[in-house]
């Protein structure tokens, strides 16, 4: 195999091992795309291995760089199983979860139970009394009921629970609406504006079976600008001073900054590097301590996208093509909304590259479509491509995060497998979905 990653388009969107072999075709972690999706059928989802160490060490090693006493955990919403978790705890990462669900996966996997934060905007008594009895190192307070709630849980099992406590800053993220989560008006954290964030740490410093461990933000996602890093940063650092340590007599030995890091879905989008954002938000954190007289606090940094969405690729056979002559070219695909909902939910955009021929000049602009039962189901809106022909092989890069989390057996669609690649090693990390796992969960009237 040939390494012509430089003449590759899309470099920066594909994962890094990207290349072409000596065929022409798209290879990722030294395998032939196009003979997986042969081997594998599609839809199919691969991870390269080499991708999802560059960026959890880039992020890792960048922070730490700017302010060493960084902890990171990987929000493992974006995807999870038993085998990715394994991955990921061997990069150093520990992780966020937002549900039991998570937390069992998390548990049966191995990994470390003291460095997972669970958080949610509702976690219920029962899934407290997992998270304490599985070990988890912080919950994540989001709203006031909460704290009673989990101090009775607590006081219950005997146990006292670190708490870090999240904030609605009032920060506008600059993302899509529907994933903007520091404003005022959204379901997530608690607001400072209003109130009711000095009164959640009342409740906290009042609680016996609570133990305050520090301040939390997360504003939403993709985030591709620094300044509402830096914005929530001093706010928090008023609230801090002023709440926390001056009314309260607290100390606060941990922050956390959250995630959102921004990825390239698109050619000509240019997040920022992990360096950017480190710098951005390890300055701020300094100088709004110092200003303080605050004593610096550990940071934590809870990236998921940032981390999974580039290491994946997801592989599609093309095959209807309709035709609307002066309107629109529809080209189909074998799967769509069912593993891949982000288009339909968040209008997010993506590239589509012709896996045995990706140097391929464009020949027209086609919106390819899923296969499921929604006119909403539509994976790429105006793409230039060659022309794509039935049977060929289509990739989709970027897709890494949100994908098979979101996934769904919509029009019992079976969900796909997904391999693990690295440097000419496949290995299955989940397999295909089969028509008896769509009825596994069936109890027959007559049982
Ligand atoms: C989803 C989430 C993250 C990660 O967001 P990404 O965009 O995937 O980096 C981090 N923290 C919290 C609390 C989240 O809900």
């Amino acid at each position: 195999m040939t390494s012509t990653q430089a003449a590759l388009p899309l470099a920066h969107v594909l994962p890094v091992s990207a290349t072409l072999t000596g065929e022409g075709t798209l290879a990722v972690g030294g395998c032939d795309l196009a003979a997986l999706a042969r081997e594998y059928g599609t839809p199919l989802y691969a991870y390269d291995h080499a991708t999802l160490r560059a960026q959890c060490r880039g992020f890792l090693d960048a922070f730490r760089e700017e302010y060493p006493e960084t902890d990171a955990v990987y929000a493992a919403k974006a995807f999870l199983n038993r085998p990715f978790a394994q991955l990921i705890a061997a990069e150093g990462y520990g992780f966020d979860a937002v549900s039991g669900g998570e937390i069992a996966v998390l548990g049966a996997s191995g990994v470390d139970m003291s460095t997972v934060y669970f958080h949610g905007n509702n976690k219920g008594p029962d899934e407290l009394a997992l998270a304490i009895e599985a070990g988890v190192g912080r919950v994540v307070i989001d709203n006031i009921d909460e704290i009673g709630v989990l101090e009775a849980v607590a006081a219950e099992m005997g146990a006292t629970q670190p708490v870090l406590v999240r904030l609605s800053p009032g920060v506008d993220a600059y993302t899509h609406e529907k994933t903007t989560t520091g404003i005022l008006d959204t379901k997530f954290g608690i607001p400072i504006a209003t109130g009711a964030a000095e009164r959640a740490l009342e409740a906290i410093a009042a609680a016996d079976h609570v133990e305050f461990r520090g301040l939390h933000v997360h504003l939403g996602s993709p985030i591709f600008r620094l300044d509402p890093y830096v914005l929530a940063i001093e706010v928090i650092a008023e609230f801090w001073a002023d709440v926390v340590r001056d009314r309260l007599g607290l100390d606060m030995p941990e922050f956390s900054i959250g995630g959102g890091f921004a990825v390239a879905y698109r050619g000509e989008q240019e997040p920022p590097e992990p360096a950017a954002y480190a710098g951005a938000i390890a300055g701020a954190l300094r100088r709004e301590a110092d200003a303080r007289g605050l004593a610096l606090p550990r940071l934590t940094i809870e990236p998921g996208r940032s981390l999974v969405a580039r290491a994946g690729i997801a592989l599609y056979t093309v095959g209807a093509r309709k035709e609307v002559p002066g309107i629109r070219t529809y080209v189909s695909v074998d799967g769509g909304m069912s593993d891949n909902v982000r288009p339909a939910m968040y209008d997010s955009p993506y590239e589509v590259i012709a896996v045995e021929r990706p140097l391929d000049a464009a020949e027209e602009t086609i919106t390819l479509a899923g296969k499921y039962c929604e006119s909403g189901d539509v994976l790429a809106r105006d793409v230039a491509v060659p022309r794509l022909l039935a049977g060929e092989v289509v990739a989709m890069p970027a897709a890494g995060a949100y994908h098979l989390s979101m996934a769904s057996n919509y029009n019992l669609a079976m969900k796909p497998a997904c391999l693990l690649l690295d440097d000419g090693d496949v290995r299955v990390l989940r397999r295909r979905e089969t028509p008896e796992d769509l009825m596994a969960l069936d109890v027959d009237l007559d049982a």
